[in-house]
């Protein structure tokens, strides 16, 4: 049942924008946004629709109660994205400076999701 008592202007969700690059750093941020997802704390959401100026991705972010920035390397074309159409990013996290190297191979292991996973909770 809806809850009509809430504001609709108040933020809402942590939104969770992982770079999703194309090497293994990219990868490892799209799985930790998805199990973020899935541990129901957070959104996964879209940083092609921010980069792309979408308006109803821009007006449905301007809700976000936090904006996490999750980024494969010290590129942060995550944080650029988000910065370049005026959003403040609240925590920002660089794969890369985990101790996880960068490689053109889309293999992710368990265990380097854990431990950007970790780093965020
Ligand atoms: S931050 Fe690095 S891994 Fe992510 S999209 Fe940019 S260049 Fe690729």
């Amino acid at each position: 049942m809806p809850n009509n008592d809430k504001c609709l202007c108040e933020p809402t969700e942590i939104l969770i924008f992982p770079c999703s690059g194309g090497s293994n750093v990219g990868q490892i941020t799209n799985a930790v946004a998805i199990e973020l997802t899935k541990h129901g704390k957070d959104k996964m959401y879209c940083l092609a629709g921010i980069g792309a100026h979408e308006n109803a991705l821009i007006e449905s972010t301007k809700t976000a109660k936090r904006i996490i920035a999750i980024d494969g390397c010290p590129v942060k074309c995550a944080r650029k994205t988000l910065e370049h159409a005026g959003f403040d990013v609240n925590t920002h996290i660089v794969v890369t400076e985990l101790g996880i190297t960068k490689s053109h191979e889309l293999d992710v292991n368990d265990e380097d999701i854990k431990v950007v996973v970790e780093h965020l909770e």
